[in-house]
This record gives C-alpha cells, sequence and structure tokens, in this order.
C-alpha cells in the first residue's frame, strides 16, 4: 500500500441493478413500467434554449412550490435533490454527526451502510425478526440517529402509522429519516406526523410511482428548522443542484394527480395478481407493499433461476447474501411483461 493510500476514504461500493441498454423486460431496479405523466413530454419539448443556457434557479422554486402545495406545506418545508439519494446522503451528512451509533436495520436499502462508512458515522444495524420485519423495540436504544424504510426494502414489508410513531417517538433526541421511496404503493405517510415531531424528516422520490427514475427528483419535508440546515449544506454542493429540465417535469409530474393514481393502481393490481402467479407455482412471497415483490421457491435455487431468466432477457434483482441467499427481487412491470416473467417460469417448474 502506498503511504497515501491510508488517508483515502475506502468504502465497499454500492453494487447497482444492471441496465443493459436494450430491450429487455426489465423487472431488476423497481422503475415504473409505464410513462411519466403526458404533460412532462411537453413541458420538455417547451423548454427554451435560453434557460438551458443559464444557470437553474438554485432554490428550485418551481418544483418546490408544486411539491408545497401538493402536499398541503409551506415552501419552507421543502429540500429537492437530484433523485432521493442525493437527498437522503445529504440528510445522512448533516444530521447524523452524533459519536453515538446510528440505527438502520440489517436487510434494508445497502445504501445507508455506504453512506454512514463514507461520512465515518458509527452505525449499528438490528436484525430483522424470522418473518423479515422490523423490530421496533430494537430502536428504542441509546442511538446518534435513526432511518429505515418504509416500505423497507427489499422485503417490501410496509408497517403502519402506529408503529412508525412509536420510533419516532422514542427517539427525540435525535433524528429520525423515514426513507418512503415506496410509500404511493402503500399506505398512509409519515408526513402525517411532521407536526407533531420536530425530529422527524420524511424523504420521497419521483422514481417509482411518478415513472421518473431517469430525471434524479427527490425531495425531504419536514419542519423548516431542519429544512434550512439541508439547504444550508447543499448550497456549498452545486452537484445537489436540480437541472433545469428536473425542475419543469417534476413540477408538471405532479400537476397530473388522476395519471398518478390510475399508474399506482394498475401496479397496485398487477402485483396482487403476481403473487397470486407465484404461489400458484410454490413460490413464498413477502406481504409487500411496494412495487416489487421479494419472493423464494424452496425446491429451486434462486441463483440458478435468475441465471436462467436473464438468458431469457428477463432481468430480476439477486443478492445471494446472508439470510436473502435463496431470495430474488422482482419488479411489478406491466401485466404483459409478467406474463412473460410467469410463462417463463412455468416452463422452469412445471416443465410446461
Ligand atoms: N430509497 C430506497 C429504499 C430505494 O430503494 C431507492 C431506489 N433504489 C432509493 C431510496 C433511491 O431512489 P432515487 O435516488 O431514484 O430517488
Amino acid at each position: 500500500m502506498k503511504a497515501f493510500e491510508k488517508n483515502i476514504r475506502k468504502v465497499e461500493p454500492y453494487v447497482p441493478g444492471e441496465q443493459p441498454g436494450r430491450r429487455v423486460i426489465k423487472l431488476n431496479t423497481n422503475e415504473n413500467p409505464y410513462p411519466p405523466a403526458p404533460g412532462v413530454q411537453k413541458a420538455m419539448e417547451q423548454i427554451s434554449p435560453d434557460k438551458l443556457r443559464m444557470y437553474p434557479d438554485p432554490t428550485a422554486s418551481v418544483l418546490v412550490d408544486s411539491l408545497a402545495e401538493y402536499y398541503g406545506v409551506n415552501k419552507d418545508q421543502v429540500f429537492v435533490g437530484v433523485g432521493s439519494d442525493d437527498v437522503l446522503s445529504m440528510c445522512f451528512l448533516t444530521f447524523f454527526n452524533s459519536e453515538k451509533p446510528i440505527l438502520f436495520p440489517d436487510i434494508t436499502y445497502s445504501f445507508y451502510k455506504v453512506w454512514a462508512d463514507l461520512y465515518r458515522i458509527p452505525y449499528i444495524c438490528p436484525k430483522l425478526m424470522d418473518d423479515f420485519r422490523i423490530r421496533k423495540e430494537d430502536y428504542y436504544q441509546e442511538n446518534g440517529g435513526v432511518i429505515f424504510p418504509n416500505p423497507n426494502a427489499p422485503t417490501g414489508i410496509y408497517e403502519g402509522l402506529e408503529f412508525v410513531e412509536d420510533i419516532i417517538a422514542h427517539n427525540q433526541d435525535v433524528i429520525v429519516i423515514v426513507d418512503e421511496a415506496y410509500i404511493d404503493f402503500a399506505g398512509k405517510s409519515a408526513l402525517e406526523l411532521i407536526d407533531k415531531y420536530e425530529n422527524l424528516i420524511v424523504v420521497q422520490t419521483f422514481s417509482k410511482s411518478r415513472s421518473m427514475a431517469g430525471m434524479r427528483i427527490g425531495y425531504a419535508i419536514s419542519n423548516p428548522t431542519l429544512i434550512k440546515y439541508l439547504n444550508d449544506a447543499k448550497y456549498s454542493f452545486n452537484s445537489y443542484t436540480m437541472n433545469q429540465a428536473a425542475l419543469v417535469c417534476g413540477a408538471e409530474a405532479v400537476k397530473d394527480k388522476v395519471y398518478f393514481e390510475e399508474t399506482v393502481q394498475k401496479i397496485v393490481e398487477t402485483r396482487a395478481w403476481s403473487v397470486e402467479q407465484f404461489k400458484e407455482l410454490g413460490f413464498k412471497c413477502l406481504d409487500s407493499q411496494a412495487n416489487f415483490i421479494f419472493v423464494m421457491h424452496p425446491e429451486y435455487d434462486a441463483k440458478e433461476m435468475f441465471e436462467a431468466l436473464k438468458k431469457e432477457d428477463i432481468y430480476v434483482r439477486f443478492w445471494g447474501s446472508e439470510r436473502i441467499e435463496q431470495y430474488m427481487r422482482v419488479t411489478v412491470g406491466t401485466r404483459e411483461e409478467m406474463e412473460a416473467l410467469f410463462a417463463f417460469l412455468r416452463r422452469y417448474i412445471k416443465g410446461e
């Protein structure tokens, strides 16, 4: 090792799902199979070259205003960023600054560990219970902050608002971040609690329910005090400033409530249908409230199945890590995409 290498921050990188760059049945990164709201395409076509010539509005007001209106909060309660990954990373950097370890589940979104390592934040990861649920009492121990997704990833398991509130209420001396990337496919959001708890931040994204993963738009909603801390930190990192196209297209997407609700509904229906299909084939499915299903087959090896699917140009996600060696995560696609998946699985399992 060279002398200077000892000063380098080394992390085990997050390994994203493959983007094969050609048309496949892509059920591996929880993208939405439907296009964004029709107004988004129009908004994109109407961006004037002059707008592109200039720097974007650093306060992102067009998008912040539309989100504030949509959620019925004040503008100073909304923070936007380049995907919820950047919003979350900024939250880690800004709010997790204690010598005490932060808490997040063992089996959750794997970026949390990367940011904690990169920013030198100590952490403890309580294991999920045998049924893959979070044990809320694990989050009552002393800590420097708490983050968990609801629904959790990659399990898809959603916990109700009472459960979430118990964790927040037990941690009022630290910041609690609820990562709601998949909340629109599930139940009540912790946004209902932001007026009640000053230590709560809720983070959401346009990547899943709003079909805009490629635009990179995420946001945090909280009280003005915490949002100001995030903005103060953000302005020192110009890379966190959102581009002009994302600002106007994001604002446009928020306006179309009907399209949004219809799209979410289609995915929720396809999810229910897909769970039935999986079960008929002998798979065990966790109770997902997200736009993906976490499945295992007691008689078939997950890695082999994952490879066989890939040969058919059907991409799902497989990690092979401890406790989830036999699980695959399958994004809910269109009904046609799911039919193609099940046609293959029927051949694979039943030889049909
Ligand atoms: N949180 C969770 C739990 C996720 O699964 C993802 C998507 N991989 C994100 C946050 C980040 O999504 P994005 O940066 O696209 O908003």
